[in-house]
């Protein structure tokens, strides 16, 4: 998922990452709107391995590089049911979340706001998600969790499961809203602007 201000910012640059000690990480190129790997369900996460760990790292600076608060393994074109979110932009550590086989497990309320995809850079539409969600998932080293989401959050995580069953934001606006901004992008692909 996007950040708000993505449009108008440049990609924060790798080299901004803090700890100096840490390895330089990978930033994946984002997959877009238009790839089939963003519109089929990823497969199940089952290797959890030094691998998996490696991959969440290097998503989490994609992520930061794109100034998004969350990434979906679809997106850097790895069809598999995982996931990174970060509401505070790197902000605070413990604001990463590694989501493995996420599940929604309840959902209460509604909220309607605007949303944006890294996959689907520069349009946003809006989406009505649940105030509260309670996810279920297993962390990097594959240990099963539950996380509860309010908001900001709460959206974070319905938007990257959708990712992970290949839903993209799309699918839940209007149709008319769905269509412009479809007929947009096909006329970007067209000019080799996509
Ligand atoms: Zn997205």
């Amino acid at each position: 998922m996007s950040d708000k201000s993505t449009s108008s910012k440049a990609p924060a640059a790798a080299a901004e990452t803090p700890q100096m000690s840490s390895p330089p990480r990978k930033i994946y190129p984002i997959v877009k709107y238009g790839d089939p790997v963003l519109e089929k369900p990823g497969a199940p996460v089952k290797n959890f391995d030094a691998e998996l760990e490696e991959l969440a790292e290097d998503m989490f600076a994609s992520m930061y590089a794109a100034q998004g608060v969350g990434l979906a393994a679809p997106q850097i074109g790895k069809s598999m049911r995982f996931a990174v979110v970060d509401v505070t932009g790197g902000k605070n550590p413990e604001g990463k979340i590694v989501l493995a086989n996420p599940e929604v497990t309840h959902a209460e309320g509604e909220v309607r706001e605007e949303e944006g995809c890294l996959s689907i850079p520069g349009f946003r539409g809006y989406v009505v998600r649940p105030q509260f969600v309670t996810v279920n998932a297993q962390n990097v080293k594959g240990e099963p969790f539950e996380i509860r989401g309010e908001n900001l959050l709460a959206r974070a995580f319905c938007h990257e499961i959708d990712h992970l069953n290949g839903i993209l934001f799309l699918q839940h606006l209007g149709m008319l809203k769905r269509d412009m901004i479809r007929r947009k992008i096909k006329k970007l692909r067209k000019q080799g602007e996509w």
